[in-house]
């Protein structure tokens, strides 16, 4: 093909990205821009295996059979609930795709010109972090390591000197092309992504996470300038922009800077758990609900992790279209950092098909909590805990909340007193207006469903 075709073709394949996110913005057009984004990549994938520029469609072929397999199981097997370690996966290995990319650039042809060997160099440096800061952030998300922030004397002097170290070796690579400033900058990135990561708190995980998606492209944008290929170039800062908005929400739904949360330190989970259940609670159950429920004129639904574990979406649209059907006013409030990664809730309701007009953002419904009968919480925890805005002394103080406590009734459904991510206990159970009960999610809302029919 040649190579005037081929960039025409490249950049349909980029028109077919933007359009495809540009639908991303709404639930009701997701799916269809899903569609124009993957056949924007498949365009993409089938001008670059046409290009004379491959030259072993073998490796090409084991490659895909790896990574494809790779990928299926992965889609099969890994839980709903493992899905932000998943993720967190994803960006690493894209980290590592690049810097790999870069790398093998390196080898096969050493370059002695600024801007491919700058790109080659910012390629690794930022791959290489990325793709070690996303393993140890998977591992604190998975519990493998533990979530309270690293410390240790010196940690910022240390880190700040690896840190104008690997600088120093990217530019004395890429004004020179030498090979032991590449292999030294290789070193640096792969141990400043871990340095960097394990001071940060398991808390501010939504943020690195977030992060570390927007440094994954910004390397393959790197990558791409290295290989003079438009599309990685693009694609890559297609990534790179839209990680770092996210990161932006992030930062400003849990009211930190995204500075304070790389800085490290902060965002501690209590390990453990803090003691809970130390007051009494108001019980309830699902038959003396089904009538507060059914009666009441607005309920808002607040979902949390505890939902995704459950797979409780499904029953709990079941028991909104009901009470909607009875002429109840059913609306969902959404937590920016409810479940465990970014737009978790929004997956979640999407795949029961609630319709998207009923999610309400946490900024437009806290000012609706004061006039709500009834606040629904199911397996949500700290998205929902007084003390963030009550407690200077809380590990979540100051973290934007739902302000369930304000409606008239809080009913909170889930199996005991535990506390949630951020191991710490929720004055919310034990307040005068809020009703426990106690159960798995998709058992409770189930009984609730009957329980409401029977009226
Ligand atoms: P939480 O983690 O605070 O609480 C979840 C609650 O769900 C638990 O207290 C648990 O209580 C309950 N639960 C678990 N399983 C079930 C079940 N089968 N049925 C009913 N309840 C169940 O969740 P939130 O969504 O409120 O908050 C999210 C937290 O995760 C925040 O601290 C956030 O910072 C953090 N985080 C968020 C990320 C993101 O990107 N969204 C990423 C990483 C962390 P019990 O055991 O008693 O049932």
């Amino acid at each position: 093909m040649n190579a005037e075709l081929s960039q025409l073709v490249y950049l349909v394949a980029v028109v077919l990205f933007i359009l495809g996110i540009k639908r991303l913005s709404s639930p009701a057009t997701a799916r269809s821009g899903n569609r124009l984004s993957a056949l924007g990549m498949l365009v993409a994938v089938a001008v670059t295996l046409v290009d004379q520029s491959v030259i072993s469609y073998g490796w090409v072929i084991v490659g895909l059979a790896i990574g494809a397999g790779i990928g299926v199981l992965a889609a099969q097997r890994v839980a709903m609930t493992s899905m932000p370690e998943l993720v967190a996966g994803f960006n690493g290995l894209g980290g590592g795709a690049s810097a790999l990319v870069a790398t093998s650039a390196f080898v096969a042809q050493p370059t002695q010109d600024l801007v491919p060997a700058s790109a080659l160099a910012a390629s690794v440096l930022i791959g290489g972090i990325t793709l070690t800061g996303s393993l140890v952030a998977l591992a604190k998300l998975a519990g493998k390591i533990k979530g309270t922030p690293v410390s240790y004397p010196w940690q910022r002097v240390g880190d700040t000197f690896l840190g104008v170290v690997a600088l120093a070796a990217a530019v004395s690579f890429a004004t020179s092309g030498g090979s032991a400033s590449f292999w030294l900058l290789v070193a640096l990135s792969l141990a400043l992504g871990v340095l960097r990561v394990l001071p940060i708190g398991g808390g501010d995980m939504p943020v690195v996470i977030a992060f570390l998606n927007s440094l994954s492209g910004v390397a393959a944008s790197m990558a791409g300038f290295a290989l003079d290929s438009s599309v990685l170039i693009i694609a890559g800062a297609i990534v790179g922009a839209s990680g770092l908005i996210l990161t932006g929400i992030m930062v400003k739904a849990m009211n930190r800077t995204l500075w304070a949360v790389l800085a490290g330190g902060f965002g501690a989970v209590v390990e453990g758990g803090a003691e809970t259940g130390t007051q009494p609670v108001r019980r309830t159950n699902p038959e003396d609900l089904a009538p507060v429920l059914a009666y009441a004129r607005s309920v808002v639904i607040i979902p949390g992790y505890g939902l995704a574990v459950a797979q409780a979406q499904h029953v709990m649209r079941e028991l909104a279209d009901l009470l909607q059907d009875r002429g109840v006013n059913v609306r969902y409030a959404i937590h920016p950092v409810a479940g465990r990664m970014p737009g978790h809730m929004n997956v979640l309701l999407a795949e029961a098909d609630v319709s998207y007009d009923l999610l309400v953002d946490m900024e437009d419904i806290n000012s609706e909590f004061g006039h709500t009968d009834v606040a629904l919480v199911v397996g949500a925890n700290d998205v929902v805990n007084p003390s963030a805005r009550e407690d200077a002394a809380s590990p979540i103080f100051g973290m934007p909340i739902l302000n369930v406590d304000y409606a008239s009734t809080v009913v909170v459904i889930k199996r005991s007193l535990s506390p949630g991510f951020a191991g710490i206990d929720n004055p919310l159970f034990y307040a005068d207006n809020t009703l426990m009960l106690f159960g798995d999610a998709k058992a409770a809302v189930a009984e609730l469903v009957t329980e409401v029919r029977g009226i």
